[in-house]
Order: C-alpha cells, then structure tokens, then sequence
C-alpha cells in the first residue's frame, strides 16, 4: 500500500451519490472506505485492494465505530469524510408519524453528526481533515410539503457553517455540497412520501407537489457530475464552504440570493400553481 494515496470515508456508497463519489474517488487514485446498510447487497462498485466495503448504519453508534476503525486498519488513516446518507421525508405534516419525523432528523441530522463526532479524533490528532456535508438546494430553499426534508438540510447547513470555525481550530475543513435534482434513487425508493387522502384540504397540494417533485429528480444532473463537485471541494485546499451542484441549483439559489422572501416565495407558488 502506498503511504501517500489519500482515504475518503463515504456513507450510504450503496446508490446514487454516495456510489458514484465512491467510484470517482477510486478513479482519482484515492482508497475509499464505502459505507452502506447492507454490503452483502453491494452492487455497481469496482471491486479493488483499494475499495474496503464495510456496514455503516448512520443510525446505529456501533456501526459507525466499527466502520470507522475498519477503515483506520486497513488504510492506517482517513482523509476526508462525506456525509451523504439521506432521503427525502415529504408530505403534509399533519399526516406524518412521529417515527418518521424521527426517522428523517435520525438519519439526515444525528446521523451526520455522529459520523462526524467519530472521525473527530482522528482528524485532530492528525491536524487534518475534510468533512463534505452532502446538503442541497433544498438546504437554502424550501418546497412546499417538506418542512421534515428541508429541515433536516436547513439544519446541516447550519451545524455545517457553525463547524467550519469550530474545526478551523483543530485543522479540519468542513464543506456543503447542494445538488439541484439528481437522476438517483432518491425521487423513487428513497422518496418517504406521506399522506392521508382523508385531509382533503391538502390534497390538490399534495398531486401538485408529485407533479413537481418526480421531473425535478428526473431532469436532474448525473450523479457522477455531482461526485466531480463533491471532489473538488474535499481537495481544493480553499476555505470555501459552500458548492452548489449542477445547472438547476447554479440557478435556482442564484434567483434566491437575488429575491427578497415575498418575491421568491411567489416564485414558488407560481412554480407550484398555487392560488394566493
Ligand atoms: P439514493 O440513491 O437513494 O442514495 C441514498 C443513500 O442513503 C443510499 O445509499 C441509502 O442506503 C443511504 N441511507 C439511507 N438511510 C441510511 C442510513 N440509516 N444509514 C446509512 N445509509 C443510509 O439518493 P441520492 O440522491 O444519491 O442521495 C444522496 C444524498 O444526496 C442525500 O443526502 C440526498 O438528500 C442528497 N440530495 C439528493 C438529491 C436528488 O435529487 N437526488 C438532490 C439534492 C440532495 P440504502 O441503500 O441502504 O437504502
């Protein structure tokens, strides 16, 4: 093994983003430690000395410990983490469990936070280290039926901006990436859509936000087009903390910095063919 290549640390490497940054990273020379649920299920991931495929459930401190020293053993150390375990909790509030409130702040917040705590150590007794928050447009944005989603990513790019003074201290870099709408699965079985046909009131939202939501995850960028940017901001070496990912969310986020609320939300309605 030679002492120079470099380790990333990537969770939920099983689909979509975190797959397609696994791969880009292993094609720039780099080890990769690929996180997911289940590994036995594993597929679509060059099998090499330099890919470690191992169980991490971001809901579950155990795995996240084992994953973490597993990666430690084999590659001797980690360079860059990223955060990239997420699904979409969408639906009228009203109509959603607290389990699943619970689920989507579990695994898209506590989640990235535990992971996060774990490498900590390791960063600092390195004085080195990235951490890649995977956040999105829907990080500085919000559509209507996601006050769970949006949530959860206002809140990583919160504790991500906060952290990156924090970690200045010890060395460590922290970055958000914001992806517009990717073709993955994340639009499909990654997609916790709730509802209950019997809040009528919500229902004309609920067929309009369907409309909106599947195209938006359709028409989007390539995952590995995002895996390029998730790249670029863990070996950039810049204090940058923010990405944003793809033409849509250049875009998007660009009207939202040049909006007021009042303006923007209109936008939206009108995006969304809402009556006001
Ligand atoms: P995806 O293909 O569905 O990938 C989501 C990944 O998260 C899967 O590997 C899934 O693993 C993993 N995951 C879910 N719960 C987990 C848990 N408890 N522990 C560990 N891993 C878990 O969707 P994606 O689009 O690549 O999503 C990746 C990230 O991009 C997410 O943070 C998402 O919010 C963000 N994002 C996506 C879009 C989009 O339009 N696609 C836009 C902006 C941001 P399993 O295979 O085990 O289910």
């Amino acid at each position: 093994m030679n002492n120079t290549t470099k380790t990333v640390l990537i969770t939920g490497a099983s689909s979509g983003l975190g797959r397609a940054t696994a791969e880009h990273f292993h094609a720039q020379g780099w080890n990769v430690v690929a996180t997911m649920r289940s590994p036995e299920r594993a597929s679509g991931l060059t099998a090499s000395d330099r890919v470690l495929l191992t169980r991490l459930d971001v809901q579950d401190a155990d795995s996240i410990r084992s994953a973490v020293d597993a990666g430690l053993e084999r590659f001797g150390r980690i360079d860059v983490l990223v955060n990239n375990a997420g699904y979409g909790a969408y639906g009228p509030l009203e109509a959603t469990s607290p389990e699943e409130i619970r689920r989507q702040f579990d695994v898209n917040v506590f989640g990235l936070l535990a992971t996060t705590q774990a490498l900590l150590p390791h960063f600092r007794a390195n004085r080195s280290g990235v951490v890649v928050n995977v956040s999105s447009i829907g990080g500085r944005m919000a559509f209507p039926l996601g006050s769970l989603y949006h949530g959860a990513k206002f809140a990583v790019e919160g504790l991500s901006e906060a952290l990156r003074y924090e970690l200045a201290e010890i060395g460590v870099a922290v970055k958000v990436v914001e992806p517009g709408g990717m073709k993955t699965d994340f639009g499909g079985r990654s997609l916790a859509f709730t509802n209950d046909e019997e809040l009528t009131e919500y229902q004309p939202l609920v067929q309009k936000v369907l409309g909106v939501l599947g195209p938006l995850v359709e028409s989007g960028s390539a995952p590995e087009l995002v895996a390029e940017v998730v790249h670029t901001a863990a070996t950039d070496g810049t204090a940058q903390l923010r990405y944003e990912a793809g033409p849509d969310a250049v875009q998007l986020l660009g009207l939202r910095r040049a909006s007021d609320d009042a303006s923007f939300f209109t936008a939206i309605e009108t995006q969304f063919s809402l009556q006001r």
